[in-house]
């Protein structure tokens, strides 16, 4: 006999996961409607990972060793996905770690500790997911994303972007045909799209993007910093230590300093969330630090609501910003809105809600369960998606549902650079990507210098149309190939035609050909 590997059965349901920048979760479609999987008896799953001797520790665990152990432990990973950032443990010397890497470990246990759960019968291994990610990512962070999946022995069906679940779940589980506002303010990041739902072609309504805008790098983490800048000021007054400073000398063991921060962190996240329910905070610290002389200072202060909101309200005022530009590339007023509804755990913030409801003149709704609406949303696009090779009588009849339709737009300029660092656009954000096939342009460049015979191909993304590409904010190199084999001919004699291929995922494929070759471009990571 040969050796026969034994594989496990693939269970036929797609998982729907929110792989958040604080927290995750997970959700399946079962008799009609989605569901959280509980984890750990949570309906939510820390992204933290943490190395303990050698091992590694994922959830709810490694968020208690932050405290402990901060320099083994790695939060808020989703802000560097795709970037050049790495780790290597002190407890696990040797192993060097990337984003996509722990990532990885998170939906690894994320996954396995979902199949564990009995309520749901998988009838197999969960392999299939659609994976959440902010509309904003770029190629680099979805295929990082993707990779993600993989590593885990994820199959990922489909990236769905955050506030299009939430708009789903919304639209299947409230109340269907309106246009929509989804103000998705997490831990990480802020994201804000227009939608627009209408079922009266079908038993299923089609989902339509009409314009998404965020802010990379703003959220509940940056509202932290803000306490924790108001409490290190009186901190300093009182003690004489700087605990934000790390780089001047003030006697005292830069461990130590990152410690107290840690603890000042986890201090001032706690007396935001009890900001958002009364209007005077106490933060107490025991024991904050020692200082030079070795005098013990503890930290207790009262923060107000007002206090808070006037550090934060230029935080505030840069989602509002995001949401006038999208109002206006939809081309939509206020009153063209009929529902908006805030998802992401800072949007519990008052201050959140009160900007929203001056804007609009009404109320913002927020869903009975915010933390899990992305979650929940995938899960039902989960449902309407086909199991790839699954006998469809596998996946119970209603655990699912017909197929909705989708119709995506394009994130950013796409195009390429050509002679004197010029930006040359193909494709125009905001563009409609039909939902049955990918969007295509094509343009015919000439050769830019006598007898080449290989061109550098760069491709650029950008936030708004710009000429030049100047290390702008918002501009980004997102791959570069070689188109080689270029017969050798006089400048502008030989014709080179670029094509971008994008998909529903906003994904680019990129091909160049001459009359005498032919080259394509996966989109790498950096
Ligand atoms: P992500 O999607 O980025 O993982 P979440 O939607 O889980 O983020 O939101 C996490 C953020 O929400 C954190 O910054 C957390 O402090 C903040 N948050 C949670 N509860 C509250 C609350 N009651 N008041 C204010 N902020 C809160
Ligand atoms: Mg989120």
């Amino acid at each position: 006999m040969s050796n026969t590997e034994i594989i496990p059965k693939k269970s036929p349901y797609i998982m729907g996961i929110d792989l958040g920048t604080s927290n995750s979760a997970i959700a399946v479609f079962l008799k009609g409607q989605a569901e959280i999987i509980p984890i750990e008896s949570s309906k939510t799953f820390p992204s933290v990972f943490a190395m303990r001797n050698g091992e590694k520790v994922v959830g709810r665990q490694a968020r208690a060793r932050q405290m402990i152990d901060p320099d083994n432990t790695v939060s808020s990973i989703k802000r560097e996905i795709g970037g050049s950032w790495t780790k290597e443990f002190n407890d696990k010397p040797g192993e060097v770690y990337t984003p996509t890497d722990i990532s990885a470990e998170i939906l690894l246990q994320l996954v396995l500790k979902a199949e564990q759960e009995h309520t749901v019968e998988w009838g197999g291994t969960p392999k299939y997911a659609v994976i959440c990610i902010p509309a904003n990512f770029n190629d680099t962070q979805k295929t990082a994303t993707i990779e993600a999946g993989k590593l885990a022995s994820l199959e990922v069906l489909y990236l769905l972007e955050e506030p299009v679940a939430a708009a789903m779940a919304y639209a299947m589980e409230k109340e269907r045909d309106q246009t929509i506002l989804v103000y998705d303010l997490g831990g990480g990041t802020f994201d804000v799209s227009i939608l627009q739902v209408d079922s009266s072609k079908g038993e299923t309504p089609e989902f339509k993007i009409l314009a998404k805008e965020g802010v990379p790098k703003l959220g509940g983490d940056d509202f932290d910093y803000k306490i924790m800048e108001i409490a290190a000021e009186k901190f300093k007054n009182d003690s004489g230590v700087d605990i934000l400073d790390l780089k001047k000398d003030q006697g005292i063991k830069t461990k130590w300093i990152r410690e107290a921060q840690q603890k000042l962190q986890e201090a001032a996240e706690t007396a935001k969330c009890e900001l958002s329910e009364s209007q005077t905070a106490t933060i107490f610290i025991p024991n904050l630090i020692k200082d030079e002389s070795g005098n013990v200072h503890n930290l207790e202060m009262d923060i107000a609501r007002r206090e808070f909101n006037d550090a934060i309200s230029g935080l505030i005022e840069q989602s509002k910003e995001a949401v006038d530009k999208a109002l206006a590339s939809a081309k939509l007023g206020i009153e063209d809105i009929s529902r908006i509804i805030l998802v992401g755990g800072s949007t519990r913030v008052p201050l959140v809600k009160e900007m929203l409801t001056k804007m609009f003149d009404k109320e913002p709704y927020s869903d009975t369960d915010p933390d899990t609406a992305v979650a929940r949303g995938a899960a039902i696009f989960a449902a309407s998606l086909n199991v790839p090779g699954t006998e469809p009588e596998e996946r119970l009849e209603k655990d699912k549902i017909e197929p909705i339709i989708l119709t995506n737009i394009v994130t950013h300029f796409l195009g390429i650079e050509t002679a004197g660092g010029k930006f040359n656009c193909l494709i125009d954000k905001g563009k409609d990507i039909p939902a049955d096939a990918p969007l295509t342009y094509s343009k015919e460049y000439t050769t830019p210098r006598d007898n080449i015979t290989e061109l550098a191909i760069r491709v650029y993304q950008s936030d708004r149309t710009v000429e030049y590409l100047r290390k702008e904010e918002g501009v980004e190199c997102i791959g570069e190939f070689f188109l080689t084999g270029i017969p050798s001919k006089a400048r502008g004699e030989e014709r080179i035609n670029v094509t971008f291929e994008i998909n529903q995922q906003n994904l680019l494929k990129v091909s160049a050909t001459s009359s005498g070759s032919a080259q394509d471009l996966e989109i790498k990571r950096s």
